[in-house]
């Protein structure tokens, strides 16, 4: 399992005398939120795109998100948006502007490749990897990072409207998994662009920068089920990101039915329960698993049955992915599969 995620921090701004002449001409008082975002990636959010961290909130060596909840790590400076697979990556998913604005930098040309694979300190000096900054007016500005070597679709100076291509979701730069690092910042201040404003360690208070449609589509989930689905034996991390797992179509012939289910955001103590049930909706097989030692950025889990003599039979079989957090339900997936000879 995955015990650290991390990513890029914030570009650093490339055209710092030029803001802070801009910052003069400004009237002094500015309404408190004067920007409006959209989604930066073309996805929908819990479906083909999620959440794995949040701005850190707390000052302190230790890490919050806006809602006091651990799905940020400690300095992290934006909100990561994750596809569910390489796969998904590779077949591109768009990165687009989250507000009117003009582009003020852009980087090309470094290679998708995990952090795991390549020299760190090379990596920490090109950490955002592939990337665009965005300025809007009265002093905020939009950065993405990470993205697809070659599909950086604009350059400096360059107007673009919200929702407008700017490149591909990629692997590049100080990340270990294909998302988008977004960081909003505010007179060269990253911001949290879901508690914009809020005193430092609230839970919840502040200003949420989305506009009304992604706010609801982006509603804190404590964890999120990132893959889900059936296979005819153990599934590994390698087969979910090349896409292998979710084209295998289990047959009443398979030597074994499995579910599995990988899921993100987990917290110590949580208790998960995978469960599969045949087409009457008997129990076939269900695994408990012992309460996480402590938080889990993903976590993979399977439950499954060897076939009856004679194999499957025909039917809808169902399985229930569910996470207790102290005692009360906090997660729940349920998913299914039809079997046929
Ligand atoms: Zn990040």
């Amino acid at each position: 399992m995955v015990p650290h995620l991390y990513c890029g921090v914030a570009m650093r701004p490339h055209l710092p005398s030029l803001l802070a002449l801009a910052a003069l001409a400004w009237p002094a008082a500015v309404k408190a939120q004067d920007i409006s975002l959209r989604l930066p990636v073309a996805c929908e959010v819990g479906r083909s795109c999620f959440v794995q961290n949040y701005v850190d909130r707390d000052a302190s060596p230790a890490a919050g998100d806006y809602q006091c909840g651990t799905l940020t790590y400690d300095t992290h400076d934006g909100t990561d948006i994750r596809v569910p697979t390489m796969a998904a990556q590779k077949a591109g998913v768009d990165v687009v502007a989250a507000a009117d604005g003009t582009v003020v930098s852009t980087r090309e040309g470094v290679p998708d490749v995990s952090v795991r694979t390549i020299n760190r300190e090379e990596i920490m000096r090109i950490a955002c990897g592939n990337a665009v900054m965005v300025e809007h007016g009265n002093g905020w500005r939009t950065a993405y990072c990470h993205m697809a070597r070659g599909s950086v679709a604009v350059r400096s100076g360059r107007e673009v409207k919200a929702g407008e291509k700017i490149g591909q979701i990629g692997l590049s730069g100080l990340t270990e998994y294909p998302h988008l690092h977004f960081t909003v910042l505010k007179d060269n201040k990253p911001v949290d662009p879901f508690s914009y404003g809020a005193p430092e360690r609230s839970c919840g208070g502040g200003t949420s920068l989305w506009d009304p449609a992604t706010q609801r589509a982006l509603a804190y989930q404590a964890g999120s089920v990132l893959n889900k689905g059936f296979a005819t034996g153990p599934v590994t991390d390698e087969a979910i990101e090349s896409g292998a797992a979710e084209r295998e179509v289990p047959t009443t012939g398979a030597p074994a039915l499995v579910a599995y289910v990988r899921a993100i955001g987990l917290k110590g103590g949580d208790v998960q329960i995978l469960a599969l049930f045949d087409p009457d909706g008997n129990p076939l097989a269900q695994n408990k698993a012992q309460p996480l030692d402590r938080d889990k950025a993903q976590w993979m889990m399977f439950a499954g049955v060897r076939p009856p003599t004679g194999g499957f039979r025909p039917g809808l079989y169902r399985a229930l992915y569910r996470v207790e957090r102290e005692g009360k339900p906090a997660l729940e997936q349920a998913f299914g599969v039809n079997l046929r000879p």
